[in-house]
């Protein structure tokens, strides 16, 4: 039976490699911020071999999933390095560790894959999970658009497809004009529910024939359906 607390509490956050350093809770409505480094050793220089010195420890503050019913951050203390060679002329670099969070993001990456899935999958808003997760809509978007955007691009996210159907609805009027914003929708008819294959801007991007080409074997003008004149005008536009 485990009986480390150090140990209890680094499940308990549930980090690969991880020393859980202390955990914050000043005020009930604040986040609770628990702080961690990495176990790794010291890394050597990339260019002369010699071993490593700590510049700096910048801590980075990430946005986690929620525990225990409360919103929760991860304060990263992470590793500044220099190399000890005086002679050597490679700069300072940050030691990173992917299955924490990927560089540049807001978000731990659990939290990354969660939102995501939430979102790409379930269907909810930004600003919702934001909102769960007590923090700022675009640190959940961008983290969105780093997870989601391979998924997506993915042809085999769609699979053959025999009968396209488009549809061109406008989306929105914008600016002190209210200038129609038109959006096509791409939809696989012969499945069943039919299939939102794809949103694009506009009423005859180019961007609906690149969809189409991805599976050349199954598209064709005769394959596009639709009962609509727009849908047709898209039609004539695209193929
Ligand atoms: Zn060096």
């Amino acid at each position: 039976m485990e009986t480390d607390p150090t140990r209890m509490c680094e499940l308990l956050v549930g980090l690969p490699d991880v020393v859980v350093l202390w955990v914050i809770d000043d005020d009930g409505d604040e986040p609770i911020r628990v702080y961690v480094e990495t176990r790794g050793g010291r890394p050597c220089c990339r260019v002369c071999g010699v071993p490593a010195g700590v510049k700096e420890r910048p801590e980075v503050e990430l946005v986690d999933l929620c525990c225990f019913g409360r919103q929760a951050r991860l304060v990263w203390r992470k590793y500044r390095w220099q190399c000890a060679n005086g002679l050597c002329g490679v700069g300072s670099w940050t030691g990173e560790e992917r299955r924490i969070a990927a560089p540049r993001l807001g978000m731990t990456d659990r939290a990354a894959r969660w939102a995501t899935e939430q979102i790409g999958r379930v269907g909810r808003s930004v600003s919702d999970v934001a909102g769960e997760l007590g923090c700022a809509w675009h640190t959940v978007n961008d983290a969105v658009i780093a997870y989601g955007s391979a998924p997506v691009e993915d042809p085999d996210r769609i699979g053959p497809v025999t009968a396209l159907g488009l549809d061109k609805t406008l989306f929105c009027r914008q600016g002190p004009w209210r200038r129609q914003q038109w959006c096509t929708s791409i939809v696989d008819v012969e499945s069943c529910p039919g299939q939102l294959l794809d949103v694009v801007e506009g009423r005859s991007e180019p961007k609906v024939l690149r969809l189409g080409s991805r599976s050349p074997g199954h598209m064709a003008r005769g394959d596009l359906l639709g009962c609509a004149r727009p849908v047709r005008s898209v039609s004539q536009d695209v193929l």
